[in-house]
């Protein structure tokens, strides 16, 4: 299937902000966040894109570091970065996961390896972009892909935390990260089933994960 959405901002990505001003008269761009017209991401709302890491246990070991939380503004940027095509909000994401990566590298007092978790097949090839991979990149991280995914996960929304767990169980594999500290890298964090399959991938090929960090985290009062 076309993604029709996705290709203004694919368009002004190849052709840069010389053309933007031309574009913006043949195709329309309004605020990812608020729908105010003629910009991709408004002052305010990327007022709302500042960073407050939150801290909270992924497992017994290991604590995920987050950014933002998943709700407003901040989800519905995400939401335009992933479904929309909008790729050129990866920048001020990857701004706020940059923080998240900061403090989370920070606690670990190492240097580990960045490792993003991959999208399905079927989501990669509908979008053409890996989503943790590229924020991780416009973090100014240096993202290492060492999961893989195996097969089709079906979608994680609508299901609850034993049905997230079941239905991400066995889809990813890691490889080439035997002894090497690893901090795992996500979009959303929601009830982090996705993140323990990563760990457990991860750690089943002989890493050592240290921490995970996520641009946003769903509110708890959400889950
Ligand atoms: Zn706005």
């Amino acid at each position: 299937m076309t993604d029709v959405t996705s290709r203004p901002a694919r368009l002004r990505a190849v052709l840069g902000d010389a053309c933007a001003g031309a574009l913006a008269l043949l195709l329309p761009v309004w605020c990812a966040g608020c729908d105010r017209p003629d910009v991709a991401l408004c002052t305010e709302c990327r007022r709302l894109l500042r960073p407050r890491v939150c801290r909270r246990p992924l497992t017994a070991q290991i604590d995920v570091f987050s950014a933002l939380d998943f709700d407003g503004v901040p989800a519905r940027v995400v939401r335009a970065f992933k479904e929309d095509g909008r790729t050129a909000l990866a920048r001020a994401l990857g701004t706020a996961l940059a923080a998240a990566a900061g403090e989370a590298v920070e606690a670990t007092g190492h240097d580990p390896l960045i490792v993003p978790v991959p999208s399905s097949r079927r989501a990669f090839r509908r979008r053409g972009y890996e989503i943790a991979g590229l924020l991780a990149r416009r973090a100014g991280l240096s993202p290492v892909p060492a999961l893989v995914s195996r097969g089709t996960v079906a979608d994680q929304r609508g299901l609850d935390r034993r049905g997230r767990a079941e239905n991400v169980a066995g889809s990813l594999r890691a490889r080439g990260v035997a002894g090497v500290e690893v901090i795992v890298v996500d979009d959303v964090v929601t009830t982090g089933a996705t993140l323990r399959e990563a760990v457990r991938a991860l750690s089943d090929d002989g890493a050592r994960v240290v921490s995970a960090v996520t641009v946003a985290a769903t509110p708890r009062h959400a889950r």
